[in-house]
């Protein structure tokens, strides 16, 4: 096979701000300490968490916290709850706070509300790690939902205010808003989804149309990714989602296609160039 597929990768994809300053944050006590506990996984990609788990990074889950002693645990880019930092005070555990200040400044606004006596909506995914850290800024009081059809049958106030998950698709966050409004609620909408991912929206398109194909290298897990990726497929229909290099079909490239590459913001930039290195081989 010759292919000579020509490969792009599209600068403006990779890690935003706030896992950049999580991942810098863990390095930085890794290479002091040489190991350091962190509360899930640091960044939605496999790939880039078993690399800095070769370095000393030891992923647990929140049932193990309570167990942990004087102990030094990073808290990820997501955020959590308000119980997490009361368990870490009395187990003496140093809590490395990488929690994002996208992340930290919606918190602070749901707990607000809450403390205000407002009924709290969240837009967002269940059970994801960010959600949880929002809830429990109310107590667990928040609705969480992640369809509009979940509201469907429940009894809500005729006020209320609601939030979304900071890597929520704007256009249905804004088609959730009117559908409730429609519904006859009076709803306080705020519009809390970082710019890091909906501002890659429009420049994602434009990207995806610029090639015969498209790969998106995001893992299964990351929330923007599948948003991003659903970007990807609206512009381009010949676009990919892969995890890493070996999901890889060369039967789905034709010779002198065009390639773009693109990812998540949880995808390292160092998976893409591996991307693009199995693509060019083709
Ligand atoms: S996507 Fe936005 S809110 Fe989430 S970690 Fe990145 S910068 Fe922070």
């Amino acid at each position: 096979m010759a292919y000579q597929l020509q490969v792009t990768i599209d600068k403006d994809s990779g890690f935003c701000f706030g896992v950049v300053y999580a991942i810098d944050m863990a390095e930085e006590i890794l290479e002091e300490d040489g190991y350091l506990y962190c509360l899930g996984d640091i960044v939605h990609n496999d790939e880039e968490v078993a690399r800095l788990k070769a370095k000393g990074l030891r992923i647990i889950g929140h049932e193990q916290l309570p167990a942990l002693k004087n102990e030094k645990v990073l808290i990820r880019a997501h955020g959590e709850a308000p119980e997490t930092y009361r368990i870490a005070l009395e187990n003496n555990i140093t809590l490395i706070d990488a929690s994002c200040p996208v992340v930290l400044k919606l918190q602070n606004r749901v707990k607000t509300s809450f403390d205000q006596q407002e009924k709290v909506l969240i837009y967002g995914k269940h059970g994801h790690a960010e959600v949880i850290g929002l809830q429990g800024q109310t107590n667990g009081d928040a609705l969480v939902f992640q369809d509009i059809s979940e509201l469907d049958g429940v009894k809500l106030p005729d006020r209320f205010t609601l939030y979304s998950q900071t890597t929520k698709s704007v256009d249905k966050f804004y088609a959730i808003k009117e559908e409730l409004q429609n519904r006859g609620y009076d709803v306080k909408a705020n519009d809390t989804i970082c710019r890091q991912v909906s501002n890659r929206y429009e420049e994602l398109g434009d990207f995806a149309r610029s090639y015969h194909k498209v790969v998106f290298v995001s893992g299964k897990k990351s929330s923007n990714g599948r948003v991003l990726y659903e970007v990807c497929l609206k512009h381009n229909p010949n676009s990919f989602f892969v995890s890493d290099p070996s999901e890889l079909k060369p039967e789905l490239f034709e010779a002198g296609d065009t390639v773009g590459v693109c990812g998540a913001t949880s995808t390292p930039m160092w998976l893409m160039e591996q991307v693009k290195e199995v693509l060019e081989r083709y």
